[in-house]
């Protein structure tokens, strides 16, 4: 198959890497290419024409251009329209179509984690792509309540529209200072993600209401955040698992196959000092 990721700038991504221990493990190294596919915004629906005629089976989509590409697909899942972000596009004979990965990829990193939603009381830090992906997931799976966390909660049509399908509070970070101890709080934004590594979305002492802390950033592996979360006892996950997670969805979408955990779990230990 020829596959490759959908980007601006793409230099830095881990993408190629995961996918090419994918293939190595399944000793189907000759079967299938995977490459960076940088392209400029304006160039989205010409570069999708040109990958259908060169016989792309599969692209994942990364930031930014996850809602760019959907006005271009053919159909897209009920995930990825809800959550308003398309981050694996299947090429067919019948057309290209949107899924978002994101979110099995998010659920399969909490199963790994052991970490419970369903009856839990989660906060939400971020309201972008990955946010409405994190939340979806938990509307889906039993969250007794869902709080979202925003610089600027009061300005948010993108958001207002995807949280009609969910029931949760937006707040902004003052408020959140105020409230009281929850089960489950998610970063979804990108602070203290490689270089800014010193800085954290929240105070120490307000991590430490959390009795378990998730970070979908994966570079670096132990974020402020986590740091903070780790010192109090606090049950942590980084974004890496998540990443390969949702990488390996995205393959199982395009081989029409399920691919085992175990696997999962290989790759991304494999790729724990990736940034090291
Ligand atoms: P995004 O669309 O840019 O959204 C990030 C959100 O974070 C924004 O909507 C914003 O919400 C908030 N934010 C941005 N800058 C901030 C700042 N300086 N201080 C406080 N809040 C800030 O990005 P995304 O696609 O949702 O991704 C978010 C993070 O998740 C990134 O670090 C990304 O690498 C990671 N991610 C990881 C995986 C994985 O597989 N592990 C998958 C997807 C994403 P407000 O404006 O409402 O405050």
């Amino acid at each position: 198959m020829k596959l490759g990721v959908i980007g601006g700038k793409l230099g830095h991504s881990c993408s190629p890497a995961i996918h090419e221990k994918l293939f190595k493990i399944l000793h189907e190294q000759t079967q299938h290419q995977y490459g960076l596919l940088e392209m400029d915004r304006n160039d989205i629906p010409n570069e999708l024409q040109r990958l259908n005629a060169e016989h792309y089976t599969g692209m994942n989509v990364t930031i930014p251009y996850k809602l760019d590409v959907m006005p271009f697909l053919t159909d897209i899942s009920r995930e990825a329209r809800i959550i308003g972000a398309v981050n694996t596009i299947h090429i067919t004979d019948k057309g290209c179509f949107g899924y978002n990965t994101d979110y099995s990829g998010f659920g399969r990193s909490l199963d790994h984690a052991g970490i419970a939603v369903s009856g839990k009381n989660c906060v939400v830090l971020g309201t972008g792509g990955a946010a409405r992906a994190i939340m979806q997931y938990l509307a889906d799976h039993g969250a007794a309540s869902m709080t979202v966390v925003s610089r600027c909660p009061h300005r948010k049509p993108d958001f207002d529209t995807f949280s009609h399908h969910v029931d949760a509070e937006l707040i902004n970070y003052a408020e959140l200072s105020r409230r009281k101890r929850a089960d489950v709080l998610i970063n979804c934004t990108p602070v203290g993600m490689f270089p800014d590594v010193d800085s954290s979305p929240i105070t120490e002492e307000l991590t430490a209401r959390y009795p378990a802390v998730v970070d979908l950033i994966y570079n670096p592996k132990d974020t402020k955040i986590l740091q903070y979360a780790k010192k109090h006892g606090a049950v942590t996950l980084n974004g890496m698992y998540m990443l390969v997670a949702q990488a390996i969805g995205s393959e199982e979408i395009w081989m029409g196959r399920h691919i085992e955990s175990s696997v999962i779990e290989q790759i991304a230990k494999e790729m724990e000092h990736y940034y090291d």
